[in-house]
């Protein structure tokens, strides 16, 4: 079994586009979902606490691309 659960790292879509890692440029992901503490939350300003980030982990170089939750 892969990291995060998945079999293998998968292309992944933000906003309708496909995602590219920042770093080295590959197409393919882990997904996971990440709990933002109460500390974290204050530090991006959210109004509420305990909010979820989802974040794509390139497969390629590790690299975390992180998504704060739309409001
Ligand atoms: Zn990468």
């Amino acid at each position: 079994m892969g990291l995060f659960g998945q079999k293998e790292a998968t292309e992944a879509f933000v906003g309708g586009r496909r995602l590219h890692c920042e770093i080295c440029k590959g197409e393919l992901f882990w997904k996971r979902e990440a709990q933002l503490n109460t500390q974290v939350a204050t530090f991006f300003n959210f109004d509420w606490a305990n909010a979820t980030a989802t974040c794509y982990v390139c497969g390629q170089c590790g690299y975390i691309h992180w998504f704060l939750p739309k409001k």
